[in-house]
């Protein structure tokens, strides 16, 4: 059976190596001139941490992971608020979850797929028809590729979604933030090895998170309506006032290898597959950051999917059918705590702010702090 793949990003590399692994071949093109890399520090855990065991990728994710020994709240001006101990923030993870560099999970993935799969870079879709037994792609290469399944997984602006299911807006819901996030060149003086200083105030976060092996990534987080959202260049406008970490943040922004910025938008579609092509991570259900959890959804949806395969051979729209019902629960209920966490997310009103920061602060608080640590624990 032969898989196109568009997209190596998680969600794609993860199905290029399980789809290897029950037995697929497969070919991925990559828009992207060359690998991303990079990226920003994300909590892997819950079915992406069971689809990594089950690829056995598991151990490589577990030795980039970094740790987090504080997590402080300043002000505005960069004064401390409260912090949250080491302990503390791993009792809150759980066990069966770490955190990584997204970066690090497409690079662990990439080092699992490159001798089984073919990678193309540069090159993207520009047609799809979908035939009886198959479906037959069109490449920006000028390539004409056969294949049992075509694959989206390409994100939240996906290609093949708008080739075969139609215009992003019809499936485009937009939390009302917006987000940047890039790489520092070298980690600020200021920030001490393993720690994350955040900021937030006005309808904006900001914070400075240390992602392990001296690396530092900077995120900016705000409300839509405090810029036009035209490029990135608009941080300066809106975090301009801030001081702490802010203007060295700034500073870096106009060599920043690769910056990400975006709105927070998730993708509501109401089914995930038409005939033999089938949508992935982002591009299928993006959560958002908000929901903490698009990383692991992407790696176990592609664990999943290869399972479904395997359980109904010769029988893809059977394969998807059982996929889809199995995986919609677990990406819609992280959707619904992406839109509640939107609510609550950078408020404008500081008495809000202080409300929303309420349990954190407690969380601070030593009795409590002590609570948290044993109980959490026990319950793994
Ligand atoms: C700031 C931030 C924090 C996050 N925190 C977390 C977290 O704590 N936990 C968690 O689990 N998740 C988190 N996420 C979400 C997570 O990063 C994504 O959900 C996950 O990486 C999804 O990957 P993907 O492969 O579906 O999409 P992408 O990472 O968008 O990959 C898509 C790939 O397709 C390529 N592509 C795009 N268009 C085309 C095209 N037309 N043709 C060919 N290729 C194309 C792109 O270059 C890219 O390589 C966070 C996201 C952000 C932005």
């Amino acid at each position: 059976m032969r898989a196109l793949i568009v997209g190596a990003g998680i969600a794609g590399l993860a199905t290029a190596l399980r789809l290897h692994q029950a037995g697929w071949q497969c070919l991925i093109a990559e828009r992207a001139p060359q690998r991303r890399g990079g990226g920003y520090g994300v909590t892997f855990g819950g079915i992406g941490y069971d689809g990594a065991q089950n690829m056995g990728i598991l151990p490589a994710l577990r030795n980039r992971a970094f740790t987090t020994t504080e997590l402080a709240y300043r002000r505005p001006d960069g004064t401390r608020r409260f912090a949250l101990t080491g302990p503390t923030i791993a009792a809150t993870l759980g066990k069966k979850a770490f955190n990584i560099l997204r970066g690090d999970i497409e690079a662990v993935l990439y080092d699992a797929v490159e001798q089984t799969a073919e990678i193309r870079f540069a090159t993207t879709v520009t047609a799809i028809e979908q035939e009886p037994d198959g479906v037959e792609a069109t490449l920006s290469d000028g390539s004409v590729e056969h294949a049992d399944l075509l694959i989206g997984a390409d994100g939240l602006h996906s290609a093949t979604r708008a080739l075969v299911f139609g215009p992003e807006e019809r499936y485009r819901r937009d939390l009302g933030h917006r987000v940047a996030v890039y790489m520092m060149r070298r980690p600020p003086a200021d920030l001490a090895p393993g720690t994350t200083g955040s900021i937030s105030s006005g309808g904006r976060t900001f914070a400075m998170v240390s992602v392990g092996d001296g690396r530092a990534a900077a995120f900016f987080g705000y409300r839509s309506d405090l810029a036009p959202g035209t490029s990135p260049e608009e941080l300066h406008d809106v975090y301009g006032d801030m001081g702490w970490l802010v203007p060295l943040a700034l500073e870096e922004l106009k060599s920043a290898e690769s910056v990400y910025f975006d709105t927070i938008s998730q993708m509501v579609v109401d089914r995930w597959s038409r005939g033999r092509v089938v949508l992935v991570g982002d591009a299928a259900w993006c959560v958002t950051l908000f929901a903490g959890y698009g990383s692991s959804l992407a790696v176990g949806g592609a664990d999943r999917l290869g399972s479904a395969l395997q359980t109904h051979p010769g029988d893809i729209p059977a394969a998807l059918a059982a996929w889809e019902a199995d995986l919609r629960p677990e990406a819609e209920r992280k959707q619904k705590l992406g839109r509640r966490v939107k609510g609550v997310y950078a408020p404008r009103n500081p008495l809000l702010l202080e409300l929303t920061q309420l349990p954190l602060r407690l969380a601070s608080c030593k009795p409590v702090r002590r609570l948290i640590e044993r109980n959490l624990q026990i319950e793994q």
